[in-house]
């Protein structure tokens, strides 16, 4: 997680963090706000964070995402 915080680059695109960075739904990358973007247009961000819920539901914290 520290390097969640400290990197500058996104882990997608390799573009700057600066306007804001975010956890990927799909695994743990650090993404910029535009992947981000680009991610919830893809057909499996809905299951994807579908599964997140229910793992968190679960009590399951740490959980690395379907592609994790
Ligand atoms: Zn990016």
């Amino acid at each position: 997680m520290d390097k969640f915080f400290s990197q500058k680059f996104c882990d997608r695109c390799g573009g700057s963090l600066e306007q804001g960075r975010i956890m990927s739904m799909l695994n743990t990358d650090c993404i910029c706000l535009a992947c981000k973007e680009k991610e919830k247009t893809r057909s499996d961000y809905e299951e994807a964070a579908k599964a997140e819920l229910e793992e968190i539901k679960k009590g399951n914290y740490n959980y690395k995402g379907i592609k994790g």
